[in-house]
């Protein structure tokens, strides 16, 4: 930790007394923000990119309030160098849309301005007034369960702090001098590694069942724990992510998976109870398919590691890992009333993703590749005549590839056909003629189904249920 703000955090209470006296700094009495200057805090300008301190100045110029607040702050107070940069000012949205031509308003239920420099993206929020107060123009709207419908009502700074959700997130940076303003103890909290929502928690999780993931999310990131009162009510409001609009679950989801952590995620979201809610077929799977969840650890392990070492990933590979026990499940359902392999694997991967599209959206470009990975399965086991080398050519191959490898390793399949392509791949034309002599016919060794035959002619092929 940077040696001022080690020292600011020794002495908090000698720094609050100075800047407010007693009474105003005991818990709940202060009415003002605790403000933290340049000396004795560390984040610098330099954490911040060029396009971020952009955006602040030219509000700062133009006579606005700019602060840098959120994911940003508490990053560079926990020595992390922040990825992306959230400015909160008193500008509306239209006046921020004047000031930067490389700007757009978006979001209905919660109106930001998105302001563009290349291939990054600065969000500048207005400051929110706390809902609840009638402030005559009813663009705070609640429905009947307590969730935020909309959330427009502007306010002033302090108004907005106590509208974010973590304590931790709530650490305004003031680029007029350089200030941290702290209106919610949330400096403490980042010390104590904590999170904290801000206000009744109850009340916040109904407004915003998100909160909820977004609790999961920051804990598995930061390695934080969750407050007594904020952990509490999380397992009863599960369900109330049930509520929540698929497309937007489908960002949170990538959020929680594809950011490096995903392993500790899972576990903190099936802890909490809220994977269920997510992924509910995969959740029964979980209970009844012993290699079911070493599959998908393994699967979010390496996509972790990827994000590492800066490789790329794609969710179309965690997304085939989550759902493959149901499928699996429901492909075996249909084949013993029948229903012949391939066409059974189609109707229940068709089946799987239109059930969990009721609860998180998963666009094409995802769900295409993934039924690739799927299919592949059943190719790779079959590497007679020129079988090898079609499979090997697939553009999803190696997706496929490393899928299998997590299936052999998670004890869904014996070892053995994994080894083979990853000899095959390896060895040169002398070497892939002995191992396609050695594969021989359709059937590999240990390709999990036995050393079944099938008959060379092929059944008269039922329409599965998904050719409509
Ligand atoms: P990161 O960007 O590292 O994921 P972040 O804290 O910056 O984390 P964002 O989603 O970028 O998260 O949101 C920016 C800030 O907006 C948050 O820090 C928080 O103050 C506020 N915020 C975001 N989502 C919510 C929410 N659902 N309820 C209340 N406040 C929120
Ligand atoms: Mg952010």
């Amino acid at each position: 930790m940077f040696k001022g703000f080690t020292r600011f955090l020794q002495s908090p209470g000698a720094h609050l007394r100075s800047l407010f006296g007693p009474e105003e700094a005991a818990a709940g009495g202060r009415t003002g923000p605790r403000i933290i200057p340049r000396s004795d805090h560390p984040v610098s300008r330099q954490h911040f990119s060029e396009p971020a301190l952009k955006v602040l100045y030219r509000l700062h110029n133009a006579g606005f309030e700019a602060f840098l607040v959120g994911g940003c702050i508490r990053d560079s107070l926990l020595g992390r160098m922040p990825k992306d940069f959230d400015v909160a000012t008193d500008a509306t949205p239209e006046q921020v849309r004047e000031l930067f031509r490389n700007s757009r308003i978006i979001g209905r239920r919660f109106r930001i301005v998105h302001v563009r420099f290349g291939r990054e993206v600065i969000e500048v929020t207005t400051f929110r007034g706390t809902h609840g107060d009638d402030h005559g123009d009813h663009i705070a709207q609640r429905s009947e369960e307590g969730l935020l419908l909309r959330d427009n009502v502007w306010g002033n700074i302090q108004e907005d702090a106590l509208r974010r959700d973590f304590t931790v997130n709530a650490l305004y940076y003031s680029i007029a001098d350089f200030s941290i303003h702290d209106f919610t103890d949330g400096v403490h909290d980042i010390e104590s590694r904590t999170l904290r929502l801000i206000g009744d928690p109850e009340t916040r999780y109904r407004e915003d069942p998100v909160r909820m993931l977004r609790a999961v999310r920051f804990a598995a990131k930061l390695d934080f724990h969750l407050a007594p009162a904020t952990e509490a009510p999380i397992e009863t409001l599960a369900p109330l992510l049930l509520q929540i609009p698929p497309a937007r679950l489908f960002d949170e989801i990538l959020k929680l998976f594809m950011a490096g952590h995903g392993v500790a995620t899972f576990r903190l979201l099936r802890h909490y109870g809220l994977f269920a809610m997510l992924f509910p077929e995969t959740d029964e799977a979980l209970a009844e398919l012993p290699w079911a969840e070493p599959l998908i650890e393994a699967a979010l392990a390496s996509t972790d590691q990827r994000i590492h070492e800066e490789r790329p990933v794609t969710p179309a590979f965690l997304f085939a890992a989550l759902l493959w026990g149901p499928a699996q499940q429901r492909q075996a359902a249909l084949e013993a009333d029948g229903m012949p392999p391939i066409p059974a694997q189609q109707a229940a991967a068709q089946q799987v993703i239109s059930r969990q599209l009721q609860h998180i959206s998963i666009p094409k470009r995802f769900s295409l590749p993934m039924r690739d990975i799927w299919e592949l399965q059943q190719r790779l086991p079959k590497r007679g005549g020129k079988r090898a080398i079609q499979t090997r050519e697939h553009p999803r191959f190696r997706a496929a590839y490393d899928f299998l490898l997590l299936r052999e390793a998670a004890g869904e399949l014996e070892p053995g056909l994994g080894d083979w392509w990853t000899a095959f791949q390896q060895g040169d034309d002398h070497e892939r003629q002995r191992l396609l002599d050695k594969a021989g016919g359709d059937a590999g060794p240990a390709n999990g189904r036995g050393r079944r035959r099938r008959p060379r002619k092929r059944r008269r092929r039922n329409a599965p249920p998904n050719s409509s």
